[in-house]
């Protein structure tokens, strides 16, 4: 059988907005795909061109729409499933493993689909990147929406990790409606880091207006992040040298 005449999945990371930011791989599936499906925004990235049908779709109805891509492709279909950064962060591609999960009775033949993730530059390391290496020792990557897991669980982590000395990165870090949470969550980090500790606030990271803002905790205010921006917490090292903030690769006995 001629290889295109089947049906594929790709989960496809577009980057963090800078289109030289997209890679080869991604590039080149997006360049064979039948069919793009994801949320509005990262849908309008994509160039429209004949034999592509675009489907966005609105935010929070991920496993649908991961449902969707899986059934296309079992009719053959070439799907790339975009998502914003990398694919597995935060993202569709757990999404299509779920749909794949739940599926796995009615759709056994789903399992032997052709199902690929292809990595993309996640938000934290294209900021990261932008303000000099704050993420060069030990870090943990969490998510503050609490679509997803009660907020009593984000709470307890934010303690725990700062506690341990890690510096951190914050998606999602603060919408409209829970606009108290984040308030919450630099107290508690206040707490458990030291108020001299240094944050980071990326918004728009590698997109035209990026801003970037470091400030030490105790001059963290709520009003600096928004859903665009991600935010990065060193740990008691972390420290500026000129223009940079870096993170040393060493740390003594906590
Ligand atoms: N899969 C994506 C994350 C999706 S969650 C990734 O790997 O980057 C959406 C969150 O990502 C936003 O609320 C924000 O915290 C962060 N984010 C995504 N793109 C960003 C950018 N260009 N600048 C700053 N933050 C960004």
């Amino acid at each position: 059988m001629n290889v295109s005449q089947n049906g594929w999945v790709v989960i496809a990371g577009l980057g963090p907005g800078n289109e030289a930011l997209v890679t080869q791989e991604v590039r080149d599936a997006i360049g064979e795909a039948t069919d793009i499906v994801g949320y509005i925004p990262y849908v309008k990235r994509i160039e429209p061109r004949d034999g592509l049908t675009l489907h966005a779709t609105d935010n929070r109805v991920e496993v649908d729409r991961a449902t969707h891509a899986l059934e296309m492709a079992a009719e053959r279909k070439r799907v790339v499933v975009v998502s914003s950064g990398d694919p597995g962060v935060f993202a569709m591609a757990s999404a299509v493993f779920e749909a794949l999960e739940n599926n796995a009775e009615n759709h056994p033949d789903w399992l032997d689909l052709d199902i690929r993730v292809l990595p993309g530059i996640t938000a934290m390391l294209a900021a990261a990147a932008a303000i000099g290496a704050p993420l060069g020792h030990d870090f943990a990557a969490i998510n503050l929406s609490d679509n997803l897991k009660p907020w009593s669980l984000i709470e307890k982590r934010l303690q725990l990790v700062g506690e341990a000395g890690l510096a951190m990165a914050f998606y999602n870090p603060r919408s409209k409606s829970r606009p108290h949470q984040f308030a919450r969550a630099l107290e508690i980090l206040r707490e458990a880091c030291g108020a001299d500790t240094l944050i980071t606030f990326a918004r728009d990271v590698t997109k035209p207006g990026q801003e970037l803002l470091t400030v030490p905790l105790k001059e963290a205010t709520p009003e600096m992040a928004d859903m665009r921006t991600v935010v990065i917490v060193g740990n008691r090292d972390t420290r500026r040298v000129g223009n940079y903030v870096y993170t040393p690769r060493y740390a003594a006995e906590g």
